[in-house]
């Protein structure tokens, strides 16, 4: 692979940085302490074209290939990863599925929209009671005329308080022959009688997105929602959850490389024992090791990237850079904590959030023990 980056490139992360360091930076711990989604931040960053990623432009994204999509998340999440999840909702979790199954008018209406920043979406896949085990999902539907009525509730959905619309999963019984839930895909308005939301509040990490529970009581949709073929939907719900996890990696390297920067500049200030705590081996080697985990990530970043630029199926190699990035951030968020010392109790450092983030991401899309297995999987054949 050829790290060298392009003019564009260099141009487009400059850019990013800029504006993070500008628009973001001095807000941050405001809006997290506040668990208050920003939105001026990401209708800012969509005006310069920040939020359009993979997403082709016919369908109003900014059709860049995955590597400079991956990079670009990475440099704004060293500032804010949910900033980064915003910019990542088209090219991933929620626009990936419209874009690969949808309908044209599905495309038009949906997915454009959200490729230029203008509305957000919300991707629908956990349960309360099935939690990793997405298939075995509770939520059903039924065929009324030409409708579909939908009735169940999922949970830890996120983007409930912004999202117009959310990408979510029902199924229709049990298949006799294969014994496996008939799951169907669809695009559920916000604003259809039968919808509520009911956020969390005072979350422990993410705390700027309102993350719980999206109630689904008797929903009727016309046929026009379903995405994908009917019955079919689990694949619609793979490929978003596997799309998704080349922006989460990438959020998590940026949160791992916030955590190195920080803790090296307090590492060169901060005199004990009439010495920089940098120069204490013990500290050194917990930069030293967070640098290097954070470096790798970055690899198994690109590389992802990479296979995806070639069209190619990257199932393995999405958990490897999803698990270790995220394991990678939490290991730099420890040891940034650690070097910090007592001010990294306090408000006064980021290093709080870092830590409490980092323990979300090795949960989210996709726990780490899941990714393990599927990784162990890929090499055994094994399940
Ligand atoms: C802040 C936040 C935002 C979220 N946003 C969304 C969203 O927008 N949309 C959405 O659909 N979901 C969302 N989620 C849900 C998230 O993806 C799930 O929490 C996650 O997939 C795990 O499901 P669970 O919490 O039910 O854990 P469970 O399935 O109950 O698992 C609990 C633990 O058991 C272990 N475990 C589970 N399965 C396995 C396995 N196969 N092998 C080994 N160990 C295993 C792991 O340690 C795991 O952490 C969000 C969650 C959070 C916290």
């Amino acid at each position: 692979m050829d790290f060298s980056l392009t003019n564009d490139q260099e141009r487009l992360l400059e850019l990013a940085r800029d504006f993070a360091r500008r628009e973001i930076a001095p807000h941050v711990a405001d809006y997290d302490r506040e668990e208050r989604f920003p939105i001026e931040i990401i209708r800012a960053a969509a005006e310069l074209g920040l939020m359009g990623g993979v997403v082709p432009t016919e369908y109003g994204g900014a059709g860049l290939d995955h590597k400079t999509y991956a990079m670009l998340v990475e440099e704004v999440s060293r500032v804010c990863h949910v900033v980064g999840v915003a910019m990542s909702l088209p090219s991933g979790l929620v626009g990936s599925s419209i874009q690969a199954f949808g309908t044209e008018e599905q495309k038009q209406r949906y997915l454009a929209p959200l490729a230029r920043g203008e509305i957000f979406g919300g991707a629908g896949v956990t349960e309360a009671r099935s939690g990793t085990d997405v298939s075995d999902m509770d939520t059903r539907c039924r065929v009324d005329g030409s409708d579909y009525v939908i009735s169940g509730a999922k949970m830890w959905i996120s983007f409930l308080d912004v999202a117009k619309w959310f990408l979510t999963f029902a199924h229709l019984g049990v298949d006799e022959r294969t014994g496996r839930k008939r799951i169907c895909a669809f695009i559920i308005d916000a604003d259809l009688p039968g919808v509520s939301v009911h956020p969390l509040t005072n979350k422990f990490g993410f705390r700027p997105i309102k993350t719980g529970e999206l109630v689904l009581d008797d929903v009727r949709v016309p046929k026009e929602a379903l995405v994908g073929e009917e019955g079919r939907g689990f694949s619609v719900a793979m490929n978003a959850v596997e799309n998704g996890r080349l922006g989460v990696a990438a959020r998590a390297t940026g949160l791992a490389q916030a955590c190195v920067t920080v803790m090296s500049d307090y590492a060169k200030e901060r005199i004990v024992f009439k010495r920089p705590l940098a120069s204490f081996q013990m500290v050194q080697q917990m930069i030293a090791d967070s640098t290097n985990v954070t470096e790798a990530a970055r690899l198994l970043v690109l590389r992802l990237a990479d296979l995806k630029d070639r069209g190619l199926r990257a199932r393995a190699e999405a958990s490897m850079a999803k698990q270790f990035a995220s394991d990678a951030a939490m290991q730099a968020a420890l040891a940034a904590f650690q070097i910090h010392g007592a001010y990294g109790v306090s408000e006064e450092y980021p290093v709080g959030r870092y830590l409490r983030d980092a323990k979300v991401f090795q949960i989210v899309e996709g726990n780490n023990q899941l990714h393990r297995s599927l990784i162990a999987e890929s090499r055994t054949g094994i399940r």
